[in-house]
């Protein structure tokens, strides 16, 4: 089988778990955990932060991020595309009490002008009062697109301007980093918290961290707590994590370059309409004459392909780690062939 349902998909390889099962260990809800503590740094660093927790996924992290910044009355700025708002089972409502503004963005990527425009006034007791902003890059439902960061510098002076908090669901936050080149602590100085995974183009079996100050990742700690996020000797997860930022950055650029080859073995064949640009690992394309994702996505599991409907009318691949290049080329084959 070829699978490109996700990135999450991968098993750890061989050196990801001679690491995990060398790690010294300790009881993480008591601080003594020396490789969960290593990772929490090591990450924090990486991107110019004061301070980091290891949670066991994104979603975790994300929510955790949004019931550190927000109280009931309070309102999250975001794309409609969002992960925060479409599948994290109404997180935001249930575990914060905050309300949701939706903005229709480029493919899941919003601007300052408009987030301004959609910014409450705090004297109005009508409105829920707008506190943060949350941003997601890549854009998993835009096709996996970047941010300019002269945008998001724009939204982070227009956020400190208006008093209002800015959070990155950055689950593939590597994958823009790759594919831009921007230097990591660039996000680190301009977001309030990061949220970053471990186990989607990194490879590792689990793993997600909330980076931010250190105050609002203790803030972060009592949330997790609630949550039923303290783990206790789970330095074992965090070893793959340190393996995983030693090892597996770099190498996201392979899997950049075989999603686009993907996508122009797809421009063309009679069953695609068209192929969202690919700018990192994941390719959406749209099925002619209004065939059903669900339908052809059946039709290519019986051809020994894995992919995942995006919607109606649209099928999502997301190259990885245990996706090579012969497996590429048998997978153009299998396409041309249909
Ligand atoms: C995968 C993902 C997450 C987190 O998902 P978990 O499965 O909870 O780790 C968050 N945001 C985006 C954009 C994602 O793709």
């Amino acid at each position: 089988m070829i699978d490109l349902r996700s990135d999450t998909i991968t098993q750890p390889t061989t050196g990801m778990k001679e690491a995990m099962m060398a790690a010294p260990v300790g009881d993480d809800v008591f601080g003594e955990d020396p490789t969960i503590n290593a990772l929490e740094q090591k990450a924090a660093d990486f991107f110019g932060m004061e301070s980091a927790i290891f949670c066991p996924s994104g979603t975790m992290t994300n929510q955790i991020a949004i019931r550190v910044h927000t109280a009931p009355h309070t309102e999250v700025i975001c794309d409609e595309k969002s992960h925060i708002y479409l599948y994290e089972g109404g997180g935001i409502a249930y575990n914060s009490f905050a309300s949701v503004r939706l903005l229709h963005g480029d493919r899941g990527r919003i601007t300052a002008d408009m987030i301004q425009d959609n910014i409450n006034n705090p004297d109005d007791v009508h409105a829920p009062i707008s506190t943060l902003v949350s941003l997601e890059n890549t854009m998993n439902k835009g096709g996996g697109c970047v941010y300019d960061f002269k945008e998001i510098e724009k939204i982070s002076s227009l956020c400190k301007d208006k008093n209002l908090k800015l959070h990155l669901d950055g689950a593939r936050l590597f994958n823009a980093l790759v594919a831009t080149d921007d230097d990591p602590k660039k996000y680190g100085k301009h977001f309030d918290t990061i949220s970053i995974c471990l186990s989607k183009g990194l490879g590792c079996p689990v793993g997600s961290l909330l980076l931010g100050t250190q105050e609002d990742i203790k803030k972060a700690r009592r949330v997790r707590k609630v949550l039923g996020g303290g783990m206790r000797q789970a330095g074992f997860l965090a070893a793959a994590g340190i393996y995983a930022l030693d090892h597996n950055i770099k190498r996201l650029e392979d899997d950049h370059i075989r999603a686009k080859a993907i996508a122009e073995a797809l421009d063309g064949l009679k069953f695609v309409d068209s192929v969202m640009p690919v700018e990192t690992n994941i390719v959406i394309f749209k099925l002619a004459n209004n065939a059903l994702s669900v339908d052809f996505v059946n039709k290519l599991k019986q051809k020994g392909i894995l992919a995942v409907p995006f919607g109606k009318l649209d099928v999502r691949f997301v190259t990885h780690l245990d996706f090579d290049d012969d497996m590429l080329e048998d997978l153009i084959k299998k396409l041309k062939a249909i």
